[in-house]
C-alpha cells in the first residue's frame, strides 16, 4: 500500500472542512441510508480488502463518523471496490445518492504522474433480498463516473486547503425491494466522508382545513392528484384536491373545508366557540360575541340565548340582540267633540329595542256607576284603523252621545305576541259630549186655510240631548229665498199666520239642544188656500180696494220691518219668549246654512251674550308668561292654557285693569261675546273667558308674530309675492267669512291683523262702539264718530254708511299696506287732505314692485260707487287664481299700471314742502326732474342712488323705507308722462 503517508492529510482535511453544519434534512426528503447517522462500524464490502478502508473520525460538534478512504496513486491497474449494505426501497422509484468526498490533487502529490486519477465511479444492483457478503463486480451498473468539482481551494494566506465536495445523483427507476450501492476506485486518492441515500415525498400537510397526507411521488413525471380529507369539525364546501410533484412538492390545491356552526377556523384545524361565543353558519368566519340581553354557558354554541323577560322575533337575525315588548304609550289625551273623540298620545318610554312598534286601541263602552264595561258595538268607527297603528292618534267617531267610553292603548311590538305577561296599556275615560240633534224628517200638514197653515212633525231620531226649540224657516217658493221667515217654537207643531192666499211656500225646521242645532230638514212643500168666495162685479170694486189697503199694510209692514231689522243689524226679539220672531228682507239677506252674527247689544243683560258665545274658564288653567302688548282695557299677555284632558296651548291673555267701571267691564267683554261666534282659521280664535274671578280675561289663540304692521316693517322687502299674496287671500278669506256672518269689522287694518308662526294671517279686534275709540288711528269726524280715516271708505267717512263694502275698501288699503311692507298710507299727510283727496277721485299709487294684478284690485276695492268694489268672496277668487298662476304676479304696476295718481297741486319748488305727502301732493303734475329741481342728480334713473342724505337736504323726511320715495317718484314720473286720470 503505497499511500498510507497521505491519509493523516486527508482527515485532518476532513475534520476540518466537513459538516460546517449540523446534519438538517429537507421534510420532504425522507433517509434510507445515512453513513454520518451510524456511529459503529458500517460493515461494507471492501474489494479486494486492502482497497478502501474504514476510519472513524469525529465531525465538528465532536460527533464521531464513519468515513472511508482509499489512496493507492503510486501503482497502475487499481480496481478497489466499496459495497453499501442493501438498501431496502420502501414505497419510492425514484433515489438520490448524495456523497460528500475529498479528492487530492494528483499535482499535489509528488512523482506519481501517469499512475494517479481524480475520479471514481458510483455503481448500483437491484435485488428484492439482501444477499450478503455475496459481491459480483458484473452485476453491478454504473450511475456515474463522479469528479471533484475543485480539489483545492486557496486560503488568504496562500494556504492550500482541501474541499470537501458534494455530488448528487438519481438512480431510477429502482423496481426490486431494494438496491445496493458501490463505489468504484482507480487509482484517486478519495475520502468517502459521508453516503446518504434518500427519496423525496410530499408530506403531510393540512390546506384550506383538508388534511394531505404523506404521499411519494411516482417516478414518472406526471402529478399525484390527492384528495384531501377535511378537518374534524368541518365540512367539505368544495372536493379538497392537490397534487404531488416528483420533487415532493404539493402543487394546485383545489376546494376547500368549512368549519361547521359553532366551529370557528384556527388556521389547521376548526374549534368550538367559548361559552359568551356563537357561530351561527358554517364558513371559516370567528366565534361572534353573545349580542346585547342574550348568553351562551357551553362551547361550540350555535346561538345565544335570550336572557329573561326577553325575546327573539321570528325572523330576527340571531346576531340582533334580544328585545322585549313596548312599555304602555304615555300622556294619552282626549279631544271630545260631540260624539267622537280624538286620542293622541306619546310614543312609549321604552320601546323594547326595536323600531317596529305599532299601537292598537280597545274600545269599551263602560255603564255610569257602575265599573262594568263591554266592548263597544261594531258602529263605533276608528280613524284611521283600530290596529296596527303607526301614528300616535286616532279619531273614534259615532259614539254614543253622554256615554263612558274606556280606550285602551297598547303599543306593540314583534315580540309582544311572546310575553304576554309583559304587556301594558294606556288606559283613558272618557264622556262624550252633548252632540247636535239629527234632523227632523217627518213633517205633516195639519190644518190649511186661505192665510195659515198648521204643521206638526216629530222629534229627530237622534235628539242627542233635550231639544231647546225648533227653528221653522219659511218663505214664497217663487221668491226665491231672497226673503224668508223664522219662526221658533218649543213644541212640535206651529201655526204660520199671515200667508197669501193660494200661494205655494216652501218650509224647512232644525231642532236646537244644547249642543246647538242639528241639520235642517228637506224642503216641505205647501200651499194655502184660494179666496172661498167669487167677486161679484158689483163688490168688485169694494174688494179691489180692500185688497189694496191689505197690500199696502203688508208693504208697509215689510218695510218696517226692514227698516227695523237694519237698524239692529238683523235681529229682533218677540215678547213672546217661546216664540221668537226673525226676518230679513233683501238688504240683510244671509246665506243659507251660514251662521248668522248676533250683536250682544242685543241682549238685555250683555254677560249673558258672554256666556252663550264664550267659555267661562279656571283662572287656575292659565299660567300668564310676559306683556307682549297694551290693549285699551289694560295689558295683553303671553301665556298658557292647560285644560283638563287637553294638551297644553299658548295662548294670548287680554286683562281688564283694575279699577273698571261696569260699562268698561261690559265693552271689554263684548269683544269676547263677538269673537266667540266665530270659527273660521283667518279669525283670531277664542279659548275662552275669565269673568267669575280677577282680573277678568280674555284668552285667544297665540300669534306669535303679533301685529301685521309691525310684522311687515320688521321684515321689509324679504317675501316673496307670493308669500305675501298667500298672507292676503288669508286676511280675505277671514273677511268673507264675516261678511257672510253678516259682521260689519270697521276698522280692518294691518295693525289688526295677527300673525302666526306660520305666517297665518287672522283679524282680530272685535268690538262694538269702542273699536274706533280704541283704535289710535280713528279721528273724530265732522259728525262726530270716530274714524280711522286712512283706511274707511268716503261714504263711511261722510254718512257712516259702514257695510261689507266699506270693509271691502280698507281691505284694499291692508292690500297696499302689504304690499309697501307696513308704510303708512298717504304717508303724513293730514287726514283732511286725505279725506279731499279720495273724494276727488285720487287713489294711493302701487308700492314698489308691485304686481299690476294687485294693484288693479287695490284699485278695484276703492271704488267711489261701494256697488262696484269686489265682494270679499271674489276677492279671494282672485288672490286664488294669481297664486295658482304666479306668472302673472311678475308684470308690475309701474310698468304697466292704469295711470292713477294721488293728488293735484300746482307747485314746483320740492324744497317748499315741509313734510314727504305735501311734496307729493304738489309735485304730482310735475315731470320727474322738475319736482326734483333742488337735487343733484340729473336723471329719474339715478334715483335709487339718491342718498337719504340728499333727500334731506331738501326738506324731504321720510317716515317709510326711501325705495317708497322712489316708487312713489316712478309713479309720478309715470304719471306725468301719461296725464292724470282720476278714477
Ligand atoms: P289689541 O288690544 O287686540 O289691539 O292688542 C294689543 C297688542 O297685543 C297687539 O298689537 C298685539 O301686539 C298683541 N296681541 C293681541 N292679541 C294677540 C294675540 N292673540 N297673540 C299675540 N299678540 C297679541
Amino acid at each position: 500500500m503505497g499511500c498510507t503517508r497521505f491519509l493523516p492529510l486527508l482527515l485532518l482535511l476532513i475534520t476540518l472542512v466537513c459538516c460546517a453544519q449540523p446534519a438538517v434534512y429537507p421534510s420532504n426528503e425522507v433517509n434510507l441510508l445515512d453513513s454520518k447517522a451510524s456511529q459503529g462500524e458500517l460493515g461494507w464490502i471492501s474489494y479486494p480488502p486492502h482497497g478502501w478502508e474504514e476510519i472513524s473520525g469525529v465531525d465538528e460538534h465532536y460527533t464521531p463518523i464513519r468515513t472511508f478512504q482509499v489512496c493507492n496513486v503510486m501503482d497502475y491497474s487499481q480496481n478497489n471496490w466499496l459495497r453499501t449494505n442493501w438498501i431496502p426501497r420502501k414505497s419510492a422509484q425514484k433515489m438520490y445518492v448524495e456523497l460528500k468526498f475529498t479528492l487530492r490533487d494528483c499535482n499535489s502529490i509528488p512523482m506519481v504522474l501517469g499512475t494517479c486519477k481524480e475520479t471514481f465511479n458510483l455503481h448500483y444492483l437491484e435485488t428484492d433480498e439482501d444477499q450478503g457478503d455475496k459481491f459480483r463486480e458484473h452485476q453491478f451498473s454504473k450511475i456515474d463516473t463522479i469528479a471533484a468539482d475543485e480539489s483545492f481551494t486557496q486560503t488568504d494566506l496562500g494556504d492550500r486547503i482541501l474541499k470537501l465536495n458534494t455530488e448528487v445523483r438519481e438512480v431510477s427507476p429502482i423496481t426490486k425491494k431494494g438496491f445496493y450501492l458501490a463505489f468504484q476506485d482507480v487509482g484517486a486518492c478519495v475520502a468517502l466522508v459521508s453516503v446518504r441515500v434518500y427519496f423525496k415525498k410530499c408530506p403531510f400537510t393540512v390546506r384550506n382545513l383538508a388534511v394531505f397526507p404523506d404521499t411519494v411521488p411516482m417516478d414518472t413525471q406526471s402529478l399525484v392528484e390527492v384528495r384531501g380529507s377535511c378537518v374534524n369539525n368541518s365540512k367539505e364546501e368544495e372536493l379538497p384536491k392537490m397534487y404531488c410533484s416528483t420533487e415532493g412538492e404539493w402543487l394546485v390545491p383545489i376546494g376547500k373545508c368549512l368549519c361547521n356552526v359553532g366551529y370557528e377556523d384556527r388556521g389547521v384545524t376548526c374549534q368550538a366557540c367559548r361559552p359568551g361565543f356563537y357561530k351561527a353558519l358554517s364558513g371559516n368566519m370567528k366565534c361572534s360575541k353573545c349580542p346585547p340581553l342574550s348568553y351562551t354557558n357551553q362551547e361550540g354554541a350555535v346561538h345565544c340565548s335570550c336572557e329573561k323577560n326577553y325575546f327573539r322575533a321570528e325572523g330576527d337575525p340571531v346576531s340582533m340582540a334580544c328585545t322585549r315588548p313596548p312599555s304602555a304609550p304615555r300622556n294619552v289625551i282626549s279631544i271630545i267633540n260631540e260624539t267622537s273623540v280624538i286620542l293622541d298620545w306619546s310614543w312609549p318610554e321604552d320601546t323594547g329595542g326595536r323600531k317596529d312598534v305599532t299601537f292598537n286601541v280597545l274600545c269599551k263602552r263602560c255603564f255610569i256607576g257602575s265599573k262594568q264595561c263591554e266592548p263597544c258595538r261594531g258602529a263605533v268607527r276608528f280613524l284611521p284603523r283600530a290596529t296596527g297603528l303607526t301614528n300616535t292618534t286616532v279619531t273614534v267617531a259615532d259614539l254614543l252621545a253622554h256615554t263612558n267610553y274606556t280606550f285602551e292603548i297598547e303599543a306593540q311590538n314583534s315580540v309582544s305576541s311572546l310575553a304576554h305577561m309583559l304587556r301594558q296599556h294606556a288606559t283613558v275615560t272618557i264622556t262624550t259630549n252633548q252632540a247636535a240633534p239629527s234632523s227632523v224628517t217627518v213633517i205633516r200638514k195639519d190644518r190649511t186655510s186661505r192665510n195659515s197653515i198648521s204643521l206638526s212633525w216629530l222629534e229627530p231620531e237622534s235628539p242627542n240631548g233635550i231639544i231647546l226649540d225648533y227653528e221653522v224657516k219659511y218663505y214664497e217658493k217663487q221668491e226665491q229665498e231672497t226673503s224668508y221667515t223664522i219662526l221658533r217654537s218649543k213644541g212640535t207643531n206651529v201655526t204660520l199666520n199671515g200667508l197669501k192666499p193660494d200661494t205655494r211656500y216652501l218650509l224647512q225646521i232644525r231642532a236646537r239642544t244644547a249642543a246647538g242645532y242639528g241639520g235642517t230638514s228637506r224642503k216641505f212643500e205647501f200651499e194655502t188656500s184660494p179666496d172661498s168666495f167669487s167677486i161679484s162685479s158689483e163688490n168688485s170694486q169694494v174688494v179691489l180696494i180692500a185688497i189694496a189697503c191689505a197690500v199696502a199694510i203688508i208693504l208697509l209692514t215689510i218695510v218696517l220691518y226692514i227698516v227695523i231689522s237694519r237698524c239692529c243689524c238683523g235681529y229682533s226679539k218677540s215678547k213672546h219668549p217661546d216664540k221668537k220672531r226673525l226676518h230679513f228682507g233683501n238688504g240683510h239677506l244671509r246665506l243659507p246654512g251660514i251662521r248668522t252674527y248676533v250683536d250682544p247689544h242685543t241682549y238685555e243683560d250683555p254677560s249673558q251674550a258672554v256666556h252663550e258665545f264664550a267659555k267661562e274658564l279656571d283662572a287656575s288653567c292659565i299660567a300668564i308668561d310676559k306683556v307682549v302688548g297694551a290693549g285699551e282695557f289694560g295689558e295683553v299677555c303671553s301665556g298658557r292654557l292647560k285644560l283638563p284632558s287637553k294638551k297644553e296651548i299658548g295662548v294670548a291673555i287680554k286683562t281688564l285693569k283694575a279699577g273698571y267701571t261696569e260699562t268698561q267691564r261690559r265693552d271689554f267683554l263684548s269683544e269676547a261675546s263677538i269673537m266667540g261666534q266665530f270659527d273660521h282659521p283667518n279669525i283670531i280664535r277664542l279659548e275662552g273667558v275669565v269673568t267669575r274671578s280677577k282680573p277678568v280675561m280674555i284668552v285667544t289663540e297665540y300669534m306669535e308674530n303679533g301685529s301685521l304692521d309691525s310684522f311687515l316693517r320688521k321684515h321689509d322687502a324679504q317675501f316673496t309675492v307670493i308669500q305675501l299674496v298667500g298672507m292676503l287671500r288669508g286676511i280675505a278669506s277671514g273677511m268673507k267669512y264675516l261678511s257672510d256672518m253678516g259682521y260689519v269689522h270697521r276698522d280692518l287694518a294691518a295693525r289688526n291683523i295677527l300673525v302666526n308662526s306660520n305666517l297665518v294671517c287672522k283679524v282680530s279686534d272685535f268690538g262694538l262702539s269702542r273699536v274706533l275709540e280704541d283704535d289710535p288711528e280713528a279721528a273724530y269726524t265732522t259728525r262726530g264718530g270716530k274714524i280711522p280715516i286712512r283706511w274707511t271708505a268716503p261714504e263711511a267717512i261722510a254718512y257712516r254708511k259702514f257695510t261689507s263694502a266699506s270693509d271691502v275698501w280698507s281691505y284694499g288699503i291692508v292690500l297696499w299696506e302689504v304690499l309697501s311692507y307696513g308704510e303708512r298710507p298717504y304717508w303724513e299727510m293730514s287726514n283732511q287732505d286725505v279725506i279731499k283727496a279720495v273724494d276727488e277721485g285720487y287713489r294711493l299709487p302701487p308700492p314698489m314692485d308691485c304686481p299690476a294684478a294687485l294693484y288693479q284690485l287695490m284699485l278695484d276695492c276703492w271704488q267711489k260707487d261701494r256697488n262696484n268694489r269686489p265682494k270679499f268672496e271674489q276677492i279671494v277668487s282672485i288672490l286664488d287664481k294669481l297664486i295658482r298662476n304666479p306668472g302673472s304676479l311678475k308684470i308690475t304696476a309701474s310698468a304697466s299700471r292704469p295711470v292713477n295718481q294721488l293728488l293735484d297741486r300746482n307747485s314746483t319748488d320740492i324744497t317748499s314742502f315741509s313734510s314727504m305727502g305735501h311734496w307729493l301732493e304738489s309735485a304730482r303734475t310735475l315731470p320727474c326732474k322738475e319736482a326734483f329741481s333742488g337735487v343733484s342728480y340729473s336723471s329719474c334713473d339715478t334715483l335709487p342712488k339718491t342718498s337719504a342724505e340728499e333727500f334731506k337736504k331738501v326738506g324731504v323726511t321720510i317716515v317709510g323705507p326711501q325705495k317708497k320715495i322712489v316708487s312713489s317718484i316712478k309713479a309720478l314720473e309715470t304719471h306725468t308722462k301719461n296725464g292724470p286720470v282720476p278714477v
